[in-house]
């Protein structure tokens, strides 16, 4: 059964102008399935990323996620952006314990266990008593998804994370959250527009493509796991 189920979706920024920024989407992203979106800038994979937050309501078709048409934006949902806004007076462990106790108003012994755990598995373990600016732009973005993963969000959207670190690191973190996914299943929709890093991590891959008049097409590759 699909967790997230877009039927004919399209979205028109300027009705005015009447340009699509993308049409007929048809996609199903299953339960602990990682499907990553790649294609050239401006193709549209933010713009179905917000879709599925519902950050961005759909001017044609329909967006379900749980079977439930989605019409604004959801709390079961984490998404990470490509730049992590950390807290800068807070170290590593009370920033990506913040959104927890924001959420429920304390923090449980658990989840401090679970925070520690989850930024060991980021390589982060040395980093935890620090704070954000004692560490590089690929710590701290691996910072900003162990935030995200743990407040246990249904699905994870990732737009764009690593588009700002340099290849090595990006490789890096790639392999670290690698751990992290094989310990942890998530359902994960990742934007990226780098085919290696969507290999690397995802189940299933899906290329957009823009051809004159917007039109999109939706090309699905399956990646093997061992
Ligand atoms: P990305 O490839 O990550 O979307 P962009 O530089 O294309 O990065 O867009 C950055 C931000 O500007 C996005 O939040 C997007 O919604 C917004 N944006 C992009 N194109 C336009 C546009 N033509 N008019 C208004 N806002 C736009
Ligand atoms: P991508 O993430 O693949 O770079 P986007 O989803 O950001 O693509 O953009 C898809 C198209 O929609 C682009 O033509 C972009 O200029 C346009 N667009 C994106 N955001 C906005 C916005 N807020 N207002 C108007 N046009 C936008």
């Amino acid at each position: 059964r699909a967790f997230v189920r877009m039927e004919q979706v399209g979205h028109c920024y300027d009705p005015a102008a009447g340009n699509m920024a993308v049409q007929q989407i048809d996609l199903e992203i299953h339960r602990h399935e990682f499907v990553a979106v790649v294609g050239p800038s401006g193709c549209g994979k933010s713009t179905l990323l917000r879709m599925v937050a519902g950050l961005l309501i759909p001017s044609a078709g329909k967006v379900s996620v749980f079977d439930r048409q989605v019409t604004e934006p959801r709390d079961d949902v984490g998404i990470v952006f490509q730049k992590p806004t950390l807290l800068p007076w807070l170290t590593v462990r009370d920033n990506v314990l913040f959104p927890l106790k924001h959420k429920y108003g304390l923090v449980t012994a658990a989840d401090k266990v679970r925070a520690e755990e989850l930024l060991a598995m980021a390589g982060l373990a040395q980093f935890s008593a620090r704070m954000p600016d004692e560490l590089s732009g690929g710590m701290q973005q691996r910072v900003g998804i162990v935030r995200a993963l743990l407040l246990n969000p249904d699905i994870l959207l990732m737009d764009e994370p690593f588009s700002a670190l340099d290849a090595m690191t990006r490789e890096q973190i790639g392999f670290d959250l690698l751990d992290i996914w094989t310990g942890h299943p998530k359902t994960v929709l990742f934007i990226t527009h780098s085919i290696s890093e969507a290999v690397l991590l995802a189940d299933r891959v899906l290329v957009m493509s823009q051809r004159p008049g917007t039109v999109l097409d939706l090309i699905e590759i399956d990646i093997p796991r061992p």
